[in-house]
């Protein structure tokens, strides 16, 4: 990236970007500008490469430029790039993603997991014909403000939230939770922890929704429900499922989804929902999952990234959590374990920033924020993770300066 270019972006963007975090400033240094990407690699403005961790904030499992992506796309923009009406795509993503996941039978497609948070949580009041939405502290679903009273809870806290159904259960129309949240950071749900949810959010009435926007078809072919064997009344998903185009869905049981719009009185419409760019590159990703699920492979890789890391360093001398559930990790720079939102914030965030501009000049690029997650992709290969533990302990056997 040239200075030309980063002033260029201040001048014509709010503060240079279009989504706030890109701007850098949780880590200091310039924002990357990135051009180009192909398999596990990025490339900036300037030309200088990078090993990828962020893959479009998880939305790329498979890597740059998957090959089934980019031929689904080049075959559909022979027809259209939106038409206006359903498109046979869109039934093909959905019908991928209900075989997929037992909980979810029909699906409404959004244009971002933002709206597709909305939604699901506009349609558990109409479901429930209560008010209340309990969320966890820390996650994150989207930049909406609900239009709900929304109570706030710590994550891996069941007592905390039996105490707030115990108080306000008659009255909360859905609990929402990232299962394993990637906002903050990794959390990894305790034992039970989602089994509880589920049985306390049973017993009150109200609706359990899963955010899979991050963990939907990463964690496994049915996303995190799937893993730890918990199923919610309705998912949100994003991300993956639009093969690194815009995309979100809200997926559950006919008898819920059917108060929807056209069928119930909940609206949701949206010129660009079901865009067939997303529906072609969404269903390539998922077809290519099923026909050659990647996750052992991952699950391998991940954990020796993981090993890795938390050996670079203690070699270097510094203390780290590293919290990892499948192809979803964050280094945490922390003495102690970080299980919910508030020991992520207590985490060294000073030191992390370090980490990551020292990685940066090695080639690596992580997220610039110390409470996301970063993620491997099928495109990784031993070389480029082990590139990543080699640089940590080169970046932090150097300490401070
Ligand atoms: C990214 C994300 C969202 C929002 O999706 P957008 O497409 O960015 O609007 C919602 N929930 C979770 C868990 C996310 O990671």
């Amino acid at each position: 990236m040239t200075m030309m270019a980063q002033e260029e972006a201040a001048r014509f963007l709010v503060g240079g970007v279009n989504s706030p975090v890109r701007a850098y400033k949780q880590v200091g240094g310039e924002p990357v500008i990135l051009a180009r990407g192909r398999g596990a690699e990025v490339a900036d403005a300037a030309g200088r490469t990078y090993v990828d961790f962020l893959m479009g904030w998880g939305a790329l499992i498979l890597g740059h430029q998957a090959p089934p992506v980019i031929r689904a796309l080049r075959q559909q923009l022979r027809h259209s790039t939106i038409l206006g009406l359903t498109h046979p795509a869109e039934v093909e993503l959905a019908r991928l993603i209900a075989e997929a996941v037992p909980s979810v039978e029909q699906v409404r497609f959004t244009a971002s997991g933002t709206e597709a948070c909305l939604t699901a949580v506009k349609l558990a009041r109409a479901c429930t014909g209560r008010d209340a939405v309990i969320l966890f502290d820390g996650g994150y679903h989207g930049h909406v403000e609900l239009p709900a009273r929304v109570i706030r809870v710590p994550f891996n806290d069941v007592d905390a939230l039996e105490a707030a159904l115990k108080q306000d259960g008659a009255s909360v129309a859905c609990v929402m939770v990232e299962p394993v949240p990637a906002n903050t950071g990794v959390l990894v749900p305790q034992a039970d922890f989602l089994a509880r949810l589920r049985r306390l959010t049973s017993a009150c009435g109200a609706l359990l929704v899963f955010d899979e926007v991050v963990t939907g078809f990463r964690l496994g072919p049915a996303g995190a429900q799937g893993r730890f064997a918990v199923a919610p009344d309705l998912t949100v998903f994003g991300k993956i499922i639009g093969g690194g185009l815009p995309i979100g869905a809200v997926g559950g049981p006919r008898r819920l989804m059917r108060r929807l719009a056209p069928e119930g009185e909940v609206y949701h419409a949206g010129t660009f929902a079901g865009h067939p760019l997303s529906m072609v590159a969404g269903a390539a990703v998922l077809r290519a999952l099923k026909a050659r699920p990647p996750y052992q492979a991952l699950e391998r890789r991940s954990a020796a990234l993981a090993r890795g890391l938390d050996a670079a360093a203690r070699r270097a001398g510094v203390p780290v959590q590293v919290n990892r559930v499948g192809s979803m990790l964050t280094m945490f720079f922390s003495e102690r374990p970080v299980r919910c939102a508030a020991d992520a914030r207590a985490t060294d965030r000073a030191r992390f920033a370090r980490w990551a501009a020292g990685l940066r000049r090695e080639g690596v690029l992580v997220p610039p924020s110390a409470c996301e997650a970063f993620f491997v992709s099928s495109a990784h290969a031993p070389r480029h993770l082990e590139r990543m533990v080699q640089a940590t302990e080169r970046v932090l056997r150097r300490g401070p300066s």
